[in-house]
């Protein structure tokens, strides 16, 4: 009977001793954003025009838009830190670019991609009846081009033009060196009209592209297109953390962004207030936190 006491006695002391334990290992867990987590600064394409340094401090920007409503430093960069921060070039700020030398803004809108096609097509019929009034023209000057030539040529073998009729051939060649001046500048014209619709048509199969690419990714977005892509990218995998930015307008939107991505880092998940920073789509410049991304952040960080 004793025996059977001090077994349970044991028994109740070991099992004491476990809860301890586990108590003790849960006061030194590290507690969410207790611990700044830390950034370090990968690859930084130069075709994105900015330094080391303005990357650095558009992140430090987004970083203490976290920490403001807390009061606290969530993130910190350190050259050893855990989670890489990329500027990635690819067809996304290739296509954006194209489309700002075209004076195309990408406002993430379906419309926008409509109107971008509707302008192709008038572009493309616009070029295709001035390519066939310039063959025409081209036609003519050659046919007369010819005949003054042969006219010419029917004087030199009968001793030169005589006088009656030099004046007339005269202002005909300068009538002519004129018409193909003009020629000249149409021709130019219709390249660089030529040249602009290509590009747009890169810009609209790289667009439905994307589209189709991203189709999975993005099968609730409904009729939204451009607004589709891919800006920026957070990403947990075998212990590494990751964060690629691909495209971006502006510092502003570059700020937004980071924002957005760093509050994938903080585990927040997305929104469902177009407003809000976490938001899935990156469709305004104001990197403000909304009331949705602080209860967010509070929940998350202090159990509110
Ligand atoms: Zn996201």
């Amino acid at each position: 009977m004793t025996e059977l006491k001090r077994m349970l006695n044991w028994r109740f002391i070991f099992l004491i001793g476990i809860a301890v334990v586990m108590f003790l290992i849960f006061l030194r867990m590290p507690k969410p954003c207790q611990e700044p987590l830390t950034y370090r600064l990968g690859r930084i394409d130069e075709r994105f025009g900015l330094t080391h340094l303005e990357f650095s401090m558009a992140i430090r920007k987004a970083a203490a838009i976290w920490g403001k409503p807390l009061s606290r430093e969530l993130f910190r960069e350190d050259s050893q830190g855990t989670i890489e921060i990329s500027l990635i070039y690819d067809y996304r700020q290739e296509v954006s670019d194209k489309l700002k030398q075209l004076n195309y803004r990408m406002d993430g809108t379906n419309d926008t991609f409509e109107r971008m096609k509707m302008r192709y097509e008038s572009l493309k019929s616009e070029h295709e009846q001035k390519s066939v009034t310039l063959e025409n023209d081209l036609h003519a000057y050659n046919a007369r081009i010819n005949a003054y030539n042969d006219e010419i040529q029917s004087w030199n073998r009968q001793g030169g033009v005589p006088e009656t009729h030099r004046i007339r051939l005269m202002s005909g060649k300068n009538e002519l060196d004129s018409v193909r001046e003009s020629l000249k500048i149409r021709q130019d014209e219709a390249k660089r009209l030529a040249d602009e619709i290509s590009t747009m048509m890169l810009v609209i199969n790289e667009i439905v592209a994307m589209h189709n690419q991203d189709v999975d990714h993005y099968r609730d977005v409904g009729s939204r297109l451009v607004g589709e892509f891919r800006e920026g990218f957070f990403e947990s995998k075998d212990g590494k953390q990751s964060i690629a930015i691909y495209h971006f307008d502006n510092e502003a939107k570059l700020v937004r962004l980071l924002v957005h991505e760093l509050g994938h880092a903080l585990r927040l998940n997305h929104s469902n207030n177009p407003n809000a920073v976490m938001y899935r789509l990156n469709q305004f410049d104001a990197a403000e936190l909304t009331a949705d991304d602080i209860a967010a952040l509070k929940a998350r960080c202090e159990g509110k």
